[in-house]
Parts: C-alpha cells; structure tokens; sequence
C-alpha cells in the first residue's frame, strides 16, 4: 500500500476499532448514535439527531441544484452462533479487522465520516448532501422503524447512496443499483382436534400444510423460470424471483391432533411485480387444501435505478478512475433501497467492507475493501456534485 493511502486507512481503522466496541443491536443504537453525533460536531457538517437517535451530518450549498442522501444503518445483527472471539472486542490483524458489524455496516459508516472530513474540507458546490445514519434496519422492533423512512421524509431528495459494504474480497467492489423487495405471507391451516389415538374423529392441520409447503417448493422452480434481465447491456443486472417456507408452527401435545398449523412463506418479488398478480399465485397454491386464512404483510415495489441516471454514471466514472471495472448487480433483497426509490430516488449501492462477511461468524472487514470502497463512495459523491454543474 502507498504511503499517501496509509494515514486514511489508520483514521478509518481507528474509527471501525470505536464503532465495533460498541453494541448496537437493533433498536439500542444510542451508543453509536452518541458517538457519531460527538465526532461530527467536529466537522463542517450541520448535524441533526431526531427523536429516534438517527444521526444526519448535512452540507447544503446555497442554490443547490438536488439532494443526495448516502446513507448507512447503526444496527447490527444479533451474535449468531460460531464466533470463536468475543464479538464486541475488535482485534486487528496484518490485513483485517475482526467483530460483529465490522463489515455490515460499520464499515460504511468510518467511510461516511472519512466523506463529511474531505467535504468538510472542500464543499459540495451543486448538491446538497445528506449523511444520514440511521436505526433499524436488520430488525424489526416494536414502536420502532428503519431510520430511513425518517430521512425520507424530513428531507426528500432526488439520489440515495446505501454504503453497504462492496468488496469482494479480491480488490473488485461490485455496486448494487436496485433491489428486489420482500413480502411476507402466513398460511393458516384449519383442522379440527380429537385425541390422537383416534385420528381419524379429528382434522390433522399438519397434512395440508405439508402439501402446501411441497406445492412452495414447486412454485419457486417455476419462478426460476422467470429470471430476467434489467438493463441491456449488462447481464448481471438481472432479477429472479424465488420463495420458501420458512416456518410451521403446529400442534400443542404429542396425544393431540392438531386444529391449527401456521406457516409463513417468504416471497421475493422483481420489479415489476404487482401484490395482486403474487397473492393471487400464493393464494392459488392453497386451492383445495381445506380451510385456510392467507394473511400478506406489508408489500413494496422491487427497484431498479434506470441506466441512464446520472447516479449511474457517477458511480461508474468512480470506478473506473480507481482502475476497477463496472460490474453492477440487482440486489436480492435490500430494505434501504427499496425505501429511497419508494420515495422517487434513483438508488445504488456502493462502500467500503468485505460483502460476504456479515451476518456470519467472526465477520470482519479487510482493510484492501475498507479503503477501496471508502474512496470509491467519496468519488462517487464528488462525481455527482460535478456533473449537475
Ligand atoms: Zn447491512
């Protein structure tokens, strides 16, 4: 590594070394939060904490021309099973750092201090820049939701920029430039109880909910089908719709026959599919399976971000300038995205952190793909500012 590189990369490091000792499951982000909004005072940002302690560092140049929001979540996951350090304590060896969140999405966030330091030094003259770190997005929590529904808006805007982590691992950084979208359904069987020695008196719920979930695994080959290219001319920007069981719940003693069995189904969705045109295939993999209820959580609509966006040709510009090439991909399931193109923005991925890391035990981040992506989002951003002028 170059000389020039080495004094970013020891701030990044000693900022990801802070944020990783800090526990932020979903919904407990105070601690980050508080950590954030302290050293960002420091800088040139105006910067803003909301009611649920989502933290935004702002840059608005008189006369902005549009409004760009890079955007990273505070939460981790919770510890899974199989870390053979304590998650919470970083240890930084030759070429990584290793704890939970050092990847997903720590990571992001030393890169998005990294941006507000060298714009704090040379201001955005044409976008007003929206920094926002944000609550709840890998978890649900009760009276809680994902802090960039907030973002959205308090401020709106016309571009959004998730600093999910991008490596690869081998020095490439693949950028995401939409996502498919996730709908949640659960199936009730109906049956009816009686004492299982005589089975036959009663109505065994787990017998249609077998069917069904055979009748899922069916549905999701036939979706394989549909898989489908987005932009033309590059094919890794496809799409391929896929569903799975993945609970039941059923039955309260071994001596009894169950009434009731509850499965839920998890649906990935392509842009360009409708809630009617899903339920109705959900719905018809019940048909003649007894008596059912078929409950759809809350739908959004998958996202792509059009080819020809200039976000698009920011982001590729910035890549090439770093000597990478342009390899972007559809996201199969990014909550953050789908909310910014919800509210009308053209939404892309790009950041620092090892990609397929995260969510898995002793996650960590190497520092090839912190500082890679870490300049390869500030050039997306600088790239941006200048081509609206
Ligand atoms: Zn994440």
């Amino acid at each position: 590594m170059n000389r020039a590189a080495q004094k970013p990369l020891r701030t990044l490091v000693g900022r990801l070394r802070d944020m990783v000792a800090i526990r932020s499951l979903s919904g407990q982000e105070e601690g980050v939060s508080r950590y954030l909004a302290e050293s960002l005072k420091r800088t040139a940002a105006d910067v803003e904490v909301d009611a649920d302690l989502n933290v935004a560092a702002i840059f608005a140049p008189a006369d902005y021309k549009h409004t760009l929001h890079v955007a990273g979540h505070m939460d981790t996951v919770p510890v899974g099973a199989g870390w053979t350090v304590d998650p919470w304590t970083p240890i930084v060896q030759d070429d990584r750092l290793m704890g939970l969140g050092a990847s997903d999405m720590k990571a992001g966030l030393a890169g998005m201090m990294h941006c507000i330091d060298s714009l704090s030094r040379h201001k955005p003259k044409n976008t007003r820049i929206i920094f926002g770190f944000t609550i709840c997005e890998e978890n649900a929590v009760p009276g809680k939701r994902n802090g960039v529904n907030n973002l959205c808006e308090r401020y709106g805007g016309d571009y959004a920029i998730t600093a999910e982590a991008s490596g690869a691992g081998n020095g490439l950084l693949f950028p995401c430039v939409g996502s498919q979208a996730h709908l949640r359904a659960t199936v009730t069987f109906l049956g009816r109880t009686s004492h299982s020695a005589y089975p036959e008196k009663g109505v065994n719920a787990i017998l249609p909910a077998a069917e069904f979930a055979q009748r899922v695994g069916y549905y999701n080959e036939e979706l394989r089908r549909r898989w489908r290219s987005l932009w033309s001319d590059c094919p890794d920007v496809m799409t391929r719709p896929t569903v799975a069981v993945t609970v039941m719940n059923a039955g309260v003693a071994v001596n009894v026959i169950p009434d009731r069995c509850t499965v839920q189904v998890s649906r990935r969705t392509a842009p360009g599919e409708t809630l009617e045109q899903v339920s109705r295939e959900i719905q018809n993999l019940v048909a003649g399976l007894g008596e059912t209820q078929v409950q759809f959580g809350r739908w959004e609509d998958a996202c792509v971000t059009p080819s020809n966006s200039r976000l698009i040709a920011a982001g590729r510009k910035a890549l090439m300038d770093s000597g990478r090439p342009f390899q972007p991909r559809l996201s199969r399931g990014r909550q953050d995205l789908v909310i910014f193109a919800r509210h009308g923005m053209h939404a892309y991925n790009i950041g620092p952190g090892s990609a397929s890391t995260g969510h898995s035990p002793d996650e960590y981040c190497l520092f090839a793909d912190l500082l890679g992506g870490t300049q390869v989002l500030e050039g997306t951003i600088r790239n941006l500012d200048e081509m609206a002028g």
